[in-house]
């Protein structure tokens, strides 16, 4: 996966035809401004499903499933953000033949869906910002990983991580975001080919004095 710039996401939504979306896979009719069609979310003999290009919008008057061209891949073809994106795309022949998203975009798409809880296969760049703003804002249990050569190392990397973000955060105020967000680091080393749990530990606080994180040993008591 690549990376795809936020203004391309916007330039979809804005470009995608959502009656030549739709009307693939549902046979719609013009009605007004508007096109009608029978809806392919729920069992109906009368169509009470309205596309609405200059809105760039569904609604079916008879179930209420609303959404843009994004949402319908999502819901109808069971398409992630990021493959409903990537088939828009292609379909405008934005971004040449390989479309780019940045997993920041799609870590904020999640967002919008409220999810209970956030996995993240690994922590490389500016994502980490978002991850952070989403552990701080109630996604307890969240998982992510990062590669660092002690867990100590792993909490300055997702700093520098969260620097490329170039959102301006303070030095200091990126560490204490970081000991809010992060409760447990589980360090893992490869040895003699396998891979071992070398380091478990919680992080209790950053010591913003002496500038270090305040590591401890983790017990599941606590
Ligand atoms: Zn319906």
């Amino acid at each position: 996966m690549g990376l795809i710039p936020d203004d391309t996401i916007a330039e979809i939504r804005t470009r995608a035809d959502i009656v030549s979306v739709i009307g693939q896979h549902v046979q719609l009719k013009r009605a007004g401004r508007n096109w009608k069609g029978l809806c392919p979310f729920h069992g109906e003999k009368s169509p009470s499903f309205n596309v609405s290009p200059d809105k760039g919008f569904y609604y079916c008057f008879g179930c209420q499933k609303k959404g843009d061209a994004f949402t319908f891949l999502m819901e109808y073809q069971g398409k992630s953000f990021h493959e409903a994106a990537e088939t828009l795309a292609s379909e405008l022949r934005l971004g040449g033949h390989e479309p780019f998203f940045a997993i920041s975009d799609l870590l904020r798409a999640t967002l919008r869906h409220r999810p209970d809880r956030i996995l993240v296969g690994e922590v490389r760049g500016a994502e980490a910002f978002d991850l952070l703003q989403g552990l701080n804002t109630g996604h307890l249990g969240s998982l992510t990983t990062i590669h660092a050569n002690s867990a100590e190392q792993a909490l300055t990397r997702l700093a520098h991580c969260v620097l490329t973000a170039n959102i301006g955060l303070p030095h200091r105020s990126t560490r204490e975001a970081i000991a809010l967000a992060i409760h447990l680091i589980v360090h893992i080393a490869r040895q003699a080919g396998r891979r071992v749990v070398t380091e478990v530990v919680s992080l209790r606080r950053y010591d913003a004095q002496n500038e270090q994180f305040v590591l401890e040993a983790w017990s599941s008591g606590m």
